[in-house]
């Protein structure tokens, strides 16, 4: 346990892949998971390069069925080696110390999730496969339904899931302000803690915290926004073209781009404006040298909503 405990708080990167360096792959099943762990052995330390998992099927809880605990435990895969015992506890200080959010340390999370009531009877509950001591308790309502996924760790002071650490109910403003700093925006903000990180009611507490907050509403249309879509491609050169700029840049230049969709040819001016003026006038350069193109595609914003350019 204390070795546990020790590499729980290690600061264990995931190392690059060197070809010089040895390399051991070990693979545990169980009947209800699959595990893999790539590392690479220098001098006399092992770091991982990469890991998956998988949980092959769901199971039925109850006390006599021998799966339990494993499924209970999906980062304790393997109990029949003391080699795949120190793999699976590299595996656990992996996903815990990737997990904490940026500007909030593991001791912190321990520490509060030790004085988190919730997270104590829920860890309970994990440790001693018995949900009925907890049963109707705000903890029980938020964590049965994901009881599968839990994973307790050491002492009591870590619950995951999944992959993700949960955060204590004492943190969890902190994580949302900590994805928040960006200003994103809703659904990039919720998808960014919760590629790390969960807690009953997360998306509701993103929703409310940044619904009040003005730089979050504005970048709500460049969400919805769609990545480039295919178009589909003119009979000839130079006949659909699509306009954009880019920039400002340091030296407050923006980029004029225009491309050929048939060619994928971009035609580049350099302008110190967006102006619907200045645009024109690199557009009219661009048709003096290639012709009058049959559709112009540019997004809706300025200068392309101007008179001057209809
Ligand atoms: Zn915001």
């Amino acid at each position: 346990m204390a070795k546990l405990k020790a590499s729980l708080t290690s600061d264990q990167l995931m190392a690059y892949f060197d070809t010089n360096a040895s390399t051991e792959l070990v693979v545990d099943a169980s009947p209800v998971g699959l595990a893999a762990i790539l590392y690479q052995i220098t001098g006399d330390k092992r770091r991982i390069i990469s890991y998956a998992s998988r949980v092959l099927t769901p199971h039925q809880p109850g006390k006599d069925n021998p799966a339990d605990y494993m499924s209970q435990h999906p980062a304790n895969m393997s109990t029949l080696a003391a080699e795949a015992t120190s793999v699976t506890e590299s595996y656990v200080s992996f996903i815990t110390s990737h997990a904490v959010p940026k500007a909030m340390t593991l001791t912190e999370i321990k520490q509060q999730t030790v004085l988190d009531n919730d997270l104590q009877q829920v860890i309970g509950a994990v440790v001693n496969n018995n949900w009925h001591a907890i049963a109707n308790t705000t903890a029980y309502r938020s964590y049965w339904h994901i009881r599968e996924e839990l994973t307790a760790i050491s002492d009591g002071d870590i619950l995951l899931r999944g992959n993700r650490l949960i955060i204590p109910k004492n943190l969890q403003q902190r994580a949302i302000d900590i994805a928040h700093q960006g200003h994103q925006g809703i659904v990039k903000t919720k998808q960014l803690l919760r590629e790390k990180v969960w807690f009953p009611g997360i998306d509701n507490l993103v929703e409310e915290k940044l619904s009040k907050c003005l730089p979050c509403q504005a970048a709500i249309p460049s969400d919805k926004q769609e990545p480039y879509q295919m178009s589909e491609l003119p009979d000839c050169p130079w006949q659909n073209i699509s306009v954009d700029f880019c920039g400002p840049f340091p030296s407050e230049e923006y980029l004029l781009v225009l491309i050929d969709e048939y060619y994928r040819y971009p035609l580049v001016y350099v302008v110190t404006s967006t102006s619907a003026k200045a645009t024109i006038s690199k557009l009219e350069h661009a048709m003096s040298l290639f012709g009058i193109p049959d559709v112009i595609k540019t997004d809706t914003g300025p200068p392309f909503n101007s008179r001057d350019i209809c």
